[in-house]
């Protein structure tokens, strides 16, 4: 019997077996995705406040703090009649992360002073570019929850569909 494999044979195939009727952990990404751990730290968010006024004042503080020299920006100062758009007198006229430099540390958010930048649950998609993963104002800057509640969610990863992971 030992010499014909039988029991070994027996013993492969009753795993194999014990397999078949298990959940598999497969998902069918993009459709699904798997809930993110409470410390997952993904694409970054420019913040509004509450009124939907950008909070960034382009201090520097978390290009200053980025271990991977992944932000650059430049400052501009409020002129009369923006109130509604800048919550303070100075504004980033230009913010930009480099995704291909950014290793996900969330130092920047720590660093902010203004609560103006954090870590989604989104992460950046693939792209075919080296330019496509300079992310500009435009893509990082959450939309207004006022004017746009669902894009807002969306921008958080709030709303993005999810499944267990087994
Ligand atoms: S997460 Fe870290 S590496 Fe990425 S931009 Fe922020 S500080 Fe830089
Ligand atoms: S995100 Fe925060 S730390 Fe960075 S420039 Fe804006 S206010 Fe300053």
């Amino acid at each position: 019997m030992e010499r014909l494999y039988i029991p070994a044979i027996a013993k492969g195939m009753a795993i194999t077996f014990s397999h078949i009727f298990k959940k598999q952990p497969t998902i069918r990404y993009p459709e699904q995705k798997r809930p993110f751990s409470p410390v997952f730290r993904g694409l970054h968010v420019l913040n509004r406040d509450e009124e939907g006024r950008e909070k960034c004042t382009a201090c520097g503080l978390c290009a200053v703090a980025c271990p991977a020299e992944a932000i650059t920006m430049e400052g501009a100062e409020r002129l009369p009649g923006e109130e509604n758009k800048y919550r303070e007198e100075k504004y980033a006229a230009k913010y930009e992360i480099n995704m291909l430099r950014c290793i996900f540390c969330g130092l920047c958010e720590e660093a902010c002073p203004k609560d103006a930048i954090y870590l989604s649950e989104t992460f950046a998609p693939a792209n075919f570019t080296r330019k496509g993963f300079i992310y500009g104002k435009d893509d990082l800057l959450i939309p207004d929850v006022n004017t746009d509640p669902e894009g807002y969610e969306k921008a958080r990863g709030k709303n993005e569909p999810t499944t267990s992971s087994n």
